[in-house]
Order: C-alpha cells, then structure tokens, then sequence
C-alpha cells in the first residue's frame, strides 16, 4: 500500500524466530503466565455492541482502517484463553505469600473468544481486515507474517522488530529491512529487558532505519497488574518514561518513531516529548481494549486538547481474539469528544502521512 515492490526474499526471516519473544507487546506476557479467575464485572458492552450493529448494517465499502500495531504469532490452544475487554478496571490487592492475582477476568456478558488454530486465526483476521476495509502493520513472528501477506498482500505491511542485540546483527537487521518486504521497524520494546530506549546497545539498529527511511514503532508504557513483581523480573516501570527517548532522538535527528501505547500513563511527558520532537507520533494500542473505559477516554481527551490530534495513530496490540478488531474501533467511534474529522485523523489519515502511504490506493 504505497510502498514499494513486495517481493518475499529469505534474508527477511533471518533469525526471527529469536526476535519474537522480546518484540511481543504489553499483555503477552502477563497473559500468557498467569491463571486467570473471575474478576469484577466488565462493565461496557455498550460501545461494542452498537459498533457491531452499525457493522452489519453497513453493506457498502467502509472508510478504510489502518491498524499500526497488530502482533503475528502461533497459536496455542493450551495458553489461548478467553479474555473481557477493559478488564484492568479492577487491579486487586495481593501479597507475596498469597495466590497471584487474576490478570483477565472472564465476567463479562460476551468475553472474546480466542482463535482455536493457526488457520482458524489467519481466516478470522483477514475475514475482518476485509470486512472491515482495514490495513495491519504486523510484527511477530516471521513464518505467521508471511503466510498471512501472501494471502492478503494490500491488507498486511510487515514489520520488523528488535529489542536487544542478541536477537539479530546490525548486517543482517539492514539486510531484513533492505529486502523490501518488511516496511517498518518494531515492536522495539528494550522496556521488558530492563533497558532504555536510548541505550546504546540499540543505537546501530535506529541508525539503519533512519538512513533507510524506515518508521519505528517503540514500547513506552505499563504493563498490567505486577508485571514486574510477578510475571517479568527485568520490567521497570520507569523505563516507559517518554522522556527516554530523547537521547537517542538527539542522536538521529532525521528517524520518525511512535511510540507504542502513548507512553501510558505518563500524559506530561509525552505532550512535552511530542512538543519538543515534530516527528514523534504515538498509538493508543493496549490501553484502548484494557483500562477502564473513563481513564482510556480522559488520557486520549487530553492528547488532541493538547493539539495532537494529527499524531495519534490507532493501534490494538491484537494477539489472538479476532474480535477484538471491533471492540477497539468501537472506542474510537463511541468518543462523543471527537468530531468526525479527528476519527478519520485516528483511524486513517495519521497513519498515511506517517507512513508515508500513498492514500489513492485506499480507495
Ligand atoms: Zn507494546
């Protein structure tokens, strides 16, 4: 989609199956580690439910989506669970000598059901990307990627992730990326291994995508309930800080990043970031389907009162519910405090300025 050429070449899938790991985003792996139970209630259908009405409704082409943060893995059965949409509006209390807490509940009247087979989640997510005229940036896992590109070549731009130097050389990084079939750089996500985005272990890799053009996408933000104390032991907090990026963007003036889940919550930094750096952008991925629906809503109010509307990129950190696609537009299309015009901004025009897409073949 307004890149160029497409052609598959094996130097792309270099040493991705080692890459995927630390490239996996946000809840991956809370999720994946802890038994989950019966929480509070999810409280909001309202949102989705209308969204999927309006869905059914609409038989002619809808305004084309771009989703900038979609993840690419295996499925596995025995660790794909059922999960409710803003689930983080309990975080209960625990203690060290005491059961974990739950990470998702399931009380929820229509909890997301997850893909039950690789096959299953290729055909339901490219049924939706169809559907729903929408575009997916995706990283993850290479194999994953590849078939689903093949299957849909204008619905997927592949994405290439690194979070430390062992995953990948700097040579064959730059091969990956010159091959033509990855278009951007990420899910960089150097917070779960207990670095900064600015350490200079990574700094050949921003080097390569900012003399190759390539966009990069950065993990900046929470998450969940303990993930450092209980599911990632190298996971800080404090290195979400958006101001640690500004290192690192001193050292490579022309690279264009977003930053992953909008710095969450750390508003004040990033409108100072944004401000100080004109090609940073962000992307509400995560957050939107997770915390609870006043805070997602307050934290995005304030990004385009703050005069960011033209850099807010929409996003899902889609792992393996198909159905959460809808639940996360649903958010967008529910918020009363944007007009028609920033919607489009979120859901499409953002992305194609960023991207540097070319927007007549949406059309
Ligand atoms: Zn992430």
């Amino acid at each position: 989609m307004g890149f160029a050429n497409n052609h598959k070449n094996q130097s792309d899938m270099i040493s991705f199956s080692q890459a995927t790991p630390a490239g996996r985003s946000f809840w991956i792996t809370s999720y994946f580690s802890i038994e989950y139970k019966t929480m509070l209630p999810c409280l909001i259908l309202a949102a989705v439910l209308s969204f999927q009405a309006n869905a059914q409704e609409q038989s002619a082409k809808r305004p084309p989506i771009i989703d900038v943060h979609v993840h690419a893995m295996k499925v596995n059965p025995n660790f794909s669970r059922p999960m409710c949409p803003w689930f983080l509006n309990s975080m209960p209390g625990s203690g060290p000598n005491q059961e974990a807490p739950s990470f998702i509940n399931l009380d929820c009247v229509d909890p997301l059901q997850p893909a039950a087979s690789d096959a299953d989640m290729q055909e339901k997510l490219l049924a939706t990307a169809e559907r729903l005229n929408m575009t997916l940036v995706v990283s993850g896992d290479a194999d994953v990627i590849h078939k689903w590109h093949a299957q849909a070549p204008d619905r997927i731009i592949p994405s290439l992730g690194v979070s430390n130097a062992d995953q990948i050389s700097v040579e064959a990084f730059r091969d990956s990326l010159s091959s033509g079939f990855y278009k951007v750089m990420g899910e960089v996500a150097p917070q779960y291994q207990g670095m900064s985005p600015s350490d200079m272990s990574l700094d050949a890799y921003f080097a390569v995508a900012e003399e190759l053009g390539i966009p990069v996408g950065i993990h900046m933000g929470t998450g969940g309930n303990g993930m450092a104390n209980i599911t990632n032991a190298n996971y800080r907090a404090s290195l979400g800080q958006p101001f640690l990026l500004e290192d690192m963007l001193a050292r490579h003036p022309k690279l264009k990043i977003w930053v992953m889940h909008a710095g969450y919550p750390m508003i004040d930094q990033m409108i100072a970031l944004m401000g100080a750096n004109a090609y940073v952008y962000v992307d509400l991925a995560g957050f939107i389907w997770s915390y609870p629906l006043e805070e997602i809503h307050a934290y995005l109010k304030r990004l385009v009162q703050a005069g960011f509307g033209k850099r807010i990129l929409y996003g899902t950190d889609f792992m393996v519910w198909p159905k959460l696609l809808e639940t996360s537009i649903g958010v967008i299309e529910n918020a009363n405090y944007l007009s028609e015009d920033q919607k489009r901004d979120i859901f499409f025009n953002n992305a194609v300025r960023f991207f540097n897409l070319d927007p007549s073949e949406f059309e």
